[in-house]
Order: structure tokens, then C-alpha cells, then sequence
């Protein structure tokens, strides 16, 4: 199988049965986020709680919504890979994903996406497709966005 095939199964995979698909009652962060151009919509709920070390860690994420299978598949790929990571790892992933998929260097159909996204690395082809960027950032950005709401609720003492 190659990296193309993998692809479109695993893509399809995702989009007809989403992970972590549901809503989260007691979220700390619920964000909702859409992209008009493609009429994707999608509701991110983030739970935060402590790792045994003290660390900030995304204790459950999910998310409900619809629109095109890249959009919901990258969804469901990115809740898996930040589920029990702390805020900083969750970011650090983020970024990456960001990179991946907005570089405007060719792919080389050779190279191997970053290890740490694991499954979600395999949406590194949509670069090639500037219009599905958004599709497949649209989780991503809720998650930045439930970070940086819930670090500033830190901030302000309410927590
Ligand atoms: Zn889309």
C-alpha cells in the first residue's frame, strides 16, 4: 500500500466513523469553528485536568459537527493524537500539523510525515490542494483556540 492509498483509507476510515465524536458535558473550553468556503462546522470540547507530575494535560477532547471527510477525519485524528497530552505537547503537535500542511514545498512522496502526528502526519498531501488546507486546519485552530481561552481563564484567577 502506498502513501496515497493509505491515505484515502485511512481518510475515509476517520470520516465514516469519527473518534472521540460526542459532546463533553463538562468541557472546560468548548469552541466552535467553521469553514464557509467549504461549509464545514465543528464544536471542540476540551476537559483540562493535571498529570501526576503537575502538568496541564487535555484529560478528554471531542468533538461534534459535520461537513467534507477531510475536515471531520482531521478531527477525529487530532483528537486521538492530543487526548492525555499536556498543553504544552498538544501545542508543540499542533504547530507541527500547521507546518506540515501549509509548507509549500512539493512533498516528497518518499517522505515520511513527523512520527508524533502519527495517523493525522498522512493529511500531509493536502499542501498540494491550498482550497483543503482550511478543511484540514479547521480542528486544529479550534484547539489553539480552547488553549489560549483556557490559559487566559488561568490567568485571570478563576480558575
Ligand atoms: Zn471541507
Amino acid at each position: 500500500m502506498d502513501l496515497d492509498e493509505l491515505y484515502q483509507t485511512v481518510i475515509l476510515d476517520h470520516a465514516k466513523r469519527p473518534r472521540n465524536h460526542g459532546e463533553l458535558p463538562d468541557a472546560d473550553a468548548c469552541v466552535h469553528a467553521d469553514n464557509p468556503s467549504c461549509g464545514d462546522e465543528l464544536t471542540l470540547y476540551v476537559k483540562f485536568g493535571e498529570s501526576d507530575a503537575g502538568d496541564e494535560v487535555l484529560k478528554d477532547v471531542k468533538f461534534t459537527g459535520q461537513g467534507c471527510a477531510i475536515s471531520q477525519a482531521s478531527a477525529s485524528l487530532m483528537t486521538l493524537r492530543v487526548r492525555g497530552k499536556s498543553s504544552i505537547d498538544a501545542e508543540k503537535l499542533r504547530v507541527t500539523f500547521q507546518n506540515l500542511v501549509t509548507s509549500t514545498a512539493d512533498p516528497d512522496p518518499t517522505d515520511l510525515p513527523p512520527p508524533e502526528l502519527g495517523d493525522a502526519g498522512l493529511l500531509q498531501g493536502v499542501r498540494r490542494f491550498p482550497q483543503r488546507v482550511k478543511c484540514a486546519t479547521l480542528a486544529w485552530n479550534a484547539l489553539k483556540q480552547a488553549l489560549e481561552e483556557h490559559r487566559h481563564e488561568k490567568g485571570a484567577g478563576s480558575a
